[in-house]
């Protein structure tokens, strides 16, 4: 694996031992514009790695000291997460104005290079490998709903939970052709729209949030920080869902995840 050196002097001592990863996009046009950016010492920003669109590997900081990527974060009963993670830029325009762009192949498959590599010297949990917005989701979108975790999952490096069973595959069907009757009796909006908000089902989804490793109170209420959660866990684990609040999809993926997750 061919590394290029980019020392950056934005970083901070560290204590331990990293192990978490965090994902980013770098929400600028060129690898070139955030390798200035990310050495820049007014910026004071910095990621250990960063990830050019034709796979090239960038290192700007050694990984024992902090590089400051993660910002004001949360995961699994930790804050400040800096101090415990190695972050990795993938170079991409990101969200603003719509420039988001899929992940190229080259791209992707340095990513899982470097990871594989980072493994070899540190013990980086799978439930710890994770996305800038899963530790910030009320400040962050990065690395956002084009970022294929499942194909980083197939590879071994990261969580996700298996595929339904026959079973569940059965009990979608059943629900399908009840579904279809009660639709057909007038009572749709009932089925989507109060049943899926009740406080029991918020509790529900705060608790499923909170032991994947959001950070969420157990409120009963979808307060904001709820909503944040759950719009991270959607960009994440079920972009199908996105925007949609707490969605049958959503609510049934939290299930999955959490069972996958649990510690
Ligand atoms: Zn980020």
């Amino acid at each position: 694996m061919k590394i290029i050196d980019r020392p950056s002097p934005n970083f901070s001592p560290r204590s331990q031992d990293p192990d978490m990863v965090i994902i980013h996009y770098t929400d600028m046009p060129t690898a070139e514009s955030a390798l200035k950016r990310l050495c820049d010492p007014k910026t004071k920003v910095s990621a250990h790695y960063l990830i050019s669109k034709t796979g090239e590997i960038y290192r700007l900081v050694p990984e024992d000291k902090a590089a400051h990527h993660a910002g004001v974060s949360h995961w699994r009963g930790r804050d400040s997460l800096n101090q415990y993670s190695i972050g990795i830029e993938l170079d991409n325009p990101g969200h603003a104005a719509g420039k988001l762009k899929p992940f190229p192949d080259v791209q992707m498959e340095s990513l899982m290079e470097l990871i594989r590599d980072i493994r070899t010297r540190h013990k980086i949990h799978d439930w710890n490998i994770i996305g800038h917005s899963d530790v910030a989701p009320d400040r962050k979108k990065d690395p956002g709903e084009l970022f294929d975790w499942q194909r980083l999952a197939r590879r071994d490096i990261g969580l996700w939970p298996e595929t339904g069973s026959i079973w569940e595959w059965g009990q979608w069907a059943l629900l399908g052709v009840c579904m279809i009757s009660i639709w057909d009796r007038g009572h749709y909006p009932y089925i989507f729209g109060k049943r899926v908000r009740r406080p029991k089902d918020v509790m529900e989804a705060q608790k499923l949030l909170h032991a994947i490793g959001y950070k969420v109170l157990l409120t009963g209420e979808m307060d904001k920080e709820t909503e944040f959660a759950i719009l991270a866990f959607q960009r994440h684990f079920c972009t199908e869902s996105l925007g949609k609040g707490l969605d049958s999809g959503t609510q049934k993926m939290l299930t999955r995840v959490a069972k996958t997750f649990q510690r």
